[in-house]
């Protein structure tokens, strides 16, 4: 019997490529000065498969930082002034962060539906716990949420267990009770690592399923949207 799940955030709460691929390509065409060849050549030299669309899931355009994904940019193409680049590239993605990403579903019901069959909910992201904490007021979700954390909380990092741990501990929930929902085989790493009972696999982010499986998930879903057939 399953009495609390903690939640990935981005490829999880948030659909990857809804949030970020049309971003990634504006990006990409800035850097390339506006060259749409070129910037083709960039995302497909970065991760993006010319045939399906998708980003290879440890590539730089899907795992990568901002930082990392310019770096990458620049040296294909020869551009010397990447910290320029960086800076402006940044700026595209925090407007985009506060102003321009929806979530998979509104977490709002979402939250407030698992709530009320008395599971206790948490986030858990590589991103800060501050972007984490402003995207879910954003979604109207915090009051769900019994635990947020970051890879900057004090919990330690995927793929390790410490935040499955930290939560269990802040919901007082036995780790057999408890499951991790998340897109990446590092999210399903990490349940495994802190012997969550189940770890959930979504299609929302940048993983197949067959990785998500190879991984440890005890089962994938298309999205979050699904949760209670696994339940
Ligand atoms: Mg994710």
């Amino acid at each position: 019997m399953i009495a609390a799940i903690l939640f990935d955030k981005d490829g999880t709460l948030y659909d990857f490529y809804h949030t970020w691929a049309g971003l990634t390509e504006q990006a990409a065409l800035f850097v390339a000065g506006g060259d749409a060849e070129r910037a083709k050549f960039l995302m497909e030299n970065s991760g993006k498969d010319p045939a399906t669309g998708k980003y290879g899931p440890s590539s730089p355009i899907a795992a990568g930082s901002n930082r990392e994904i310019v770096e990458v940019w620049c040296g294909l193409i020869q551009r010397a002034d990447v910290d320029d680049v960086y800076q402006h590239v940044s700026n595209m993605f925090l407007e985009h962060q506060t102003n321009g990403i929806e979530p998979v579903t509104n977490l709002d019901l979402f939250f407030g539906r698992l709530k009320a069959r008395g599971l206790r909910l948490g986030v858990a992201t590589m991103d800060s716990e501050k972007a984490a904490r402003a995207a879910m007021r954003r979604a109207n979700a915090t009051h769900h949420l019994d635990f947020i954390c970051g890879y900057d909380t004090g919990h330690g990092v995927k793929p390790l267990g410490g935040m499955v741990e930290a939560f269990a501990r802040q919901v007082g929930v036995a780790l057999p009770h408890l499951a991790v929902v998340g897109d990446s085989p590092h999210d399903m790493h990490m349940a495994r690592a802190g012997k969550a009972g189940r770890a959930i696999g979504v299609l929302t982010g940048v993983s197949p399923k067959e990785a998500l499986l190879e991984a440890g998930a005890h089962a994938v879903i298309d999205s979050i949207a699904e949760i209670e057939s696994v339940l």
